[in-house]
């Protein structure tokens, strides 16, 4: 039997990293976990109870209230992915609004919330057979993942594409504000002191400005196998 790996997926604001993600885990039979979904239910969390508006941010009610934040996927046959589940209630499409994104990264900067979510994306990748995406895969998460891939594209590919998504779903949105959005999240990620968004030694550069999926799959597909046999 072909022995499994781990697929680390790191990079930018919307890079396409969880459409590459769940490419790869549906050809490889390998668990996907989005780990950008964590975060955002724990802000989601966060704004429920409100220790965190646009106008102010409690930290300390937040790390006090941890323990009683559970986050879960499970999966939806019929959609074909695993939807996000805090304290039991499906928040799938709450986690994606852009109220969840302006805060996100704000929440992403406390090392307890950090700490907690981390041991959980551990204990869901211990067997291997996993890819998992995020900002920190590769360089805190699963230091030893066979295969580290980093995906970059240039701002303005970024904001259309998740410009895009956003109306699609139906929310009113301009694209200023998604520019903005990605732009900010991306400083607070890499800037930020506990596990900061970097490019590891080890790990492969995907630029996608200009690259078709099929490109970018193939390619990357490759990269797979070799480190399969
Ligand atoms: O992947 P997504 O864009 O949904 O992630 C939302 C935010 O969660 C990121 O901008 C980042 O601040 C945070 N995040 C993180 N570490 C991860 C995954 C996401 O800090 N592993």
């Amino acid at each position: 039997m072909t022995q499994k790996i781990t697929i680390a997926i790191d990079g930018f604001s919307s890079t396409g990293k969880s459409t590459i993600a769940k490419q790869l885990a549906k050809k490889l039979g390998y668990i996907y976990v989005d780990t950008g979904a964590m975060y955002r239910a724990v802000t989601l969390y966060a704004m429920q109870k409100n220790y965190i508006s646009d106008t102010h941010f409690n930290p300390n009610d937040l790390i006090a209230d941890l323990q009683n934040i559970s986050v879960s996927f499970v999966y939806n046959d019929t959609l074909g992915f695993a939807e996000m589940f805090l304290n039991g209630l499906n928040v799938e499409k709450a986690i994606r609004s852009i109220e969840v994104s302006r805060l996100v990264s704000k929440v992403a900067t406390i090392s307890e919330v950090r700490k907690k979510l981390v041991s959980e994306q551990q204990e869901m990748g211990k067997n291997k057979g996993i890819v998992m995406d995020g900002r920190d895969i590769g360089s805190v998460v699963f230091p030893d993942a066979e295969l580290k891939l980093f995906m970059t594209a240039s701002a303005d590919k970024r904001a259309t594409r998740r410009y895009k998504e956003l109306l699609d779903r139906g929310d009113t949105v301009t694209y200023q504000e998604i520019l903005h959005n990605v732009q900010e999240r991306d400083r607070i990620d890499e800037t930020r002191a506990d596990s900061p968004l970097i490019l590891t030694d080890d790990a492969i550069e995907f630029d996608n400005s200009n690259m078709g999926l099929k490109d970018q799959f193939e390619r990357i597909m490759t990269l797979v196998e070799m480190r399969l046999h």
